[in-house]
C-alpha cells in the first residue's frame, strides 16, 4: 500500500489576488520548524510552522479584510483525505486550499471555469484593468443579490448591471436610481467584501451609459 503524504495547498495572495499552489509533504512540513512560501509576485508569504509534536499551525494574510488568519490543524486532520476549504472569519471569502493535488486543482479549476466564461462572454481578457477583482466583485454582487440584499430605494430589485473596466454599474430598470461599485483595485476588493447591503439611490448622477459600449463583445480571432 502506498500512502501519499504530498498535500497540495492553494492560497489566494493578499497582494495580487492569484492561487498560489504549493507542494508540501508532511515529512517537510514536520521536519521544519517553519517553512515560508512566497507569492511569485513577492507581495506576500504563506507560513506554516510546526506546533507541539501533532500540531501545525498555517498563517495567510487576507486579502479580503486585511489582517492575517491562523488556522491551527492536527496532523491526522492533515493526513486525510479530506480537502479543507478555509475562509475569511470576517468576509466569508475563500482564501485557501488543503487537499490531495487532485482535489485542490479541482475546486481551482471550477473556480477558473467560472472566470474563464466571464472572460469568454466578455471577449477579451484584457478589457478590465483588473480582470481577477472585477470577478470577485462580481461573485460578491451576485452573492448579495442572492440573499436578497441589492435593491433600488423605489423598491424595485429588477437591476441592471454594466461593466466598465474599472467599475460596476448598476442601474434601476424603473427609476433613474443608480450605484457605482469601483472594480479595479484590491482596496475595492477589499472595501467590496465588507458590503452587505446595495442600495440604489436617485442622486441625479447617472451616467449616460450605453449597453453597447460598455459591455464589448470583441473576439480577435484567436
Ligand atoms: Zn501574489
Ligand atoms: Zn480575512
Ligand atoms: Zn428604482
Amino acid at each position: 500500500m502506498i500512502i501519499d503524504t504530498s498535500k497540495t495547498i492553494a492560497y489566494k495572495c493578499s497582494s495580487c489576488g492569484a492561487f498560489q499552489f504549493i507542494n508540501i509533504s508532511l515529512f517537510e512540513m514536520s521536519s521544519k520548524k517553519e517553512s515560508s512560501f512566497t507569492c511569485r509576485c513577492n507581495g506576500s508569504s504563506l507560513v506554516i510552522a510546526r506546533e507541539g509534536l501533532n500540531d501545525y499551525r498555517i498563517v495567510i494574510p487576507c486579502i479580503g479584510c486585511g489582517t492575517d488568519h491562523i488556522y491551527l490543524f492536527g496532523r491526522k486532520e492533515l493526513v486525510s483525505g479530506e480537502i479543507h476549504v478555509l475562509n475569511c472569519p470576517k468576509t466569508g471569502m475563500q482564501q485557501c486550499f488543503i487537499g490531495n493535488d487532485e482535489d485542490v486543482r479541482e475546486k481551482l479549476d471550477s473556480l477558473e471555469k467560472e472566470f474563464d466564461e466571464l472572460i469568454d462572454t466578455l471577449g477579451y481578457d484584457n478589457y478590465f484593468v483588473n480582470t481577477q477583482v472585477m470577478f470577485d466583485s462580481l461573485n460578491i454582487i451576485h452573492d448579495i443579490a442572492e440573499k436578497g440584499n441589492l435593491f433600488c430605494e423605489c423598491g424595485n430589485n429588477d437591476i441592471e448591471l454594466l461593466l466598465l473596466s474599472d467599475k460596476i454599474y448598476l442601474r434601476c430598470k424603473k427609476c433613474p436610481a443608480c450605484k457605482i461599485i469601483y472594480a479595479s483595485t484590491n482596496e475595492h476588493l477589499k472595501n467590496n467584501l465588507q458590503t452587505k447591503h446595495i442600495l440604489l439611490v436617485d442622486d441625479g448622477q447617472s451616467l449616460d451609459i450605453k449597453t453597447n459600449e460598455s459591455i464589448v463583445k470583441k473576439r480577435d480571432g484567436k
